[in-house]
């Protein structure tokens, strides 16, 4: 299993809700950072982790037992009536606690991996209602490509588009807490209330398929936010910007930070000018929209 990691162009946060989320009008879009899961015969649930951010992963017992995709075993074996008996091996590529949903695609790749080892054969919307259960965009790393969220980012829509679009990624040392984000904008409301921002140029942008108008409409309102609990971001934002970047934006809750890119040329020039800035641990090259959760050979 293969399953992207997303970045938000629009994140619109409305008022936090009695059960602790909040309301969201999100377009997502899947790019090509993968997070890849193998499901093997096992006679126990067992999860084992390499790559970008696994010694976090696995430190601590806590985490290990709190993995994403290892929920999403027993949830689909729950809701199955079969036993969890599987070994998860995950290979990261997707930033731990980097504002990419890297837990979520994690989660998403075991739904579909064990759906396949233990013979089930549930259809998509199935899968969709338990990924919604795992966490608010587990359903959209299921589903990839271009889409609208809403709900609690759960529920997905397609947004049709132009394909193509050229991005720098900037990872950050360190994660941030998805939690901590939205309780800060929170306490920043109360100082200065503010509106949940709307989606409609972000989806302009995307219906002419120009990045030259996509780039100054990417917004998310969680971003004054992330800055304020990671002062070093903004340098890094600004750095993007001043070499070219068409649009500058983090990722969901953040650490991470997305800049567009006029063509994959202007991404090879853009990435190797933020390396050479030092504003950030790594620098990686990405397309989007890319398909969700998808069976990879070998
Ligand atoms: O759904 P998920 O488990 O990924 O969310 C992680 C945390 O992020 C939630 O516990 C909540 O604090 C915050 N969150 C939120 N509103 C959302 C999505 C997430 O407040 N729409």
């Amino acid at each position: 299993m293969r399953v992207p990691a997303k970045i938000n162009l629009h994140l619109g946060v409305g008022l936090r809700r009695s059960d602790g989320y909040h309301e969201l009008t999100t377009v997502y879009q899947a790019v090509s950072l993968y997070d890849e899961i193998v499901a093997g015969p096992a006679e126990r649930l067992t999860v084992t982790v390499e790559g970008e951010g696994a010694a976090a992963l696995t430190a601590d017992p806590a985490a290990e037992r709190d993995n994403l995709a290892l929920r999403a075993a027993q949830v689909l074996a729950a809701h199955a009536g079969v036993a969890p008996a599987v070994a998860l091996h995950l290979r990261k590529a997707i930033p731990v606690a980097g504002g990419m949903a890297g837990g979520s695609a994690d989660a998403a790749g075991a739904l579909v991996a064990c759906d396949a080892l233990w013979g089930l054969r549930l259809d998509r919307a199935t899968l969709a209602t338990l990924a919604a259960e795992l966490g608010s965009d587990v359903p959209f790393a299921l589903a990839g490509g271009t889409a609208l969220g809403t709900g609690r980012g759960e529920r997905v829509t397609p947004v049709l588009g132009r394909e193509g679009f050229s991005w720098v990624l900037a990872f950050a040392d360190g994660g941030l807490s998805t939690p901590a984000v939205f309780a800060e904008l929170d306490r920043r409301r109360e100082r200065r209330p503010s509106l949940r921002s709307r989606p409609d140029e972000v989806l302009a942008a995307l219906r002419t398929g120009d990045p030259a108008q996509l780039g100054p409409a990417l917004r998310n309102d969680l971003q004054p936010a992330a800055i304020a609990l990671r002062p070093a971001l903004r340098r890094t934002l600004q750095a993007g910007t001043e070499l070219g970047a068409l649009g500058a934006v983090v990722c969901g809750s953040g650490p991470t930070c997305a800049f567009l890119a006029g063509s994959p040329q202007h991404a090879v020039e853009l990435a190797a000018a933020l390396a050479a800035e030092g504003v950030a641990r790594a620098v990686r090259r990405v397309s989007g929209p890319v398909a969700g959760a998808r069976v990879v050979p070998g």
